[in-house]
């Protein structure tokens, strides 16, 4: 699968760079966020450079459907009540890493509307 060479994201699907691993199969990775903004923050990413998910393709529907079912999977094990799934699209809303994710977080009451 292609890997961009520039992309953090890519470093950790090919361990070249570490991170807390929750589970990994042959599509996807849950690892901790390195700079959590709550007790339970994960990352949820493909091991296909996916951009941001503005540039994902309609042949990318089942992938990104495994993802958010592996989100809530997460969750549970973390055993997280409520917890909120994020994906930030482009600059404008906070993404800056340029390889798509889903940030679950959990384990203190979250506000409504976000930042
Ligand atoms: P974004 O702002 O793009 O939606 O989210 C990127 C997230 O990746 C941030 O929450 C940031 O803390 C996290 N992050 C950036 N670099 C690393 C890293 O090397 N390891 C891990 N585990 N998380 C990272
Ligand atoms: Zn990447």
């Amino acid at each position: 699968m292609a890997l961009d060479d520039d992309c953090i994201f890519c470093k950790i699907v090919s361990k070249e760079i570490p991170s807390t691993l929750l589970r990994e199969d042959d599509e996807l990775l849950a690892f901790r966020d390195i700079n959590p903004a709550a007790p339970s923050h994960i990352l949820v990413i493909p091991r296909k450079h996916i951009a941001k998910l503005s540039e994902a393709d309609p042949d990318d529907a089942e992938l990104l459907g495994k993802l958010l079912l592996a989100a809530a999977d997460v969750a549970k094990s973390e055993d997280l009540k409520g917890f909120r799934v994020v994906i930030n699209n482009g600059a404008k809303a906070g993404q800056t890493v340029w390889h798509i994710h889903i940030h679950v977080i959990g384990g203190r009451p979250l506000s409504w509307p976000p930042g």
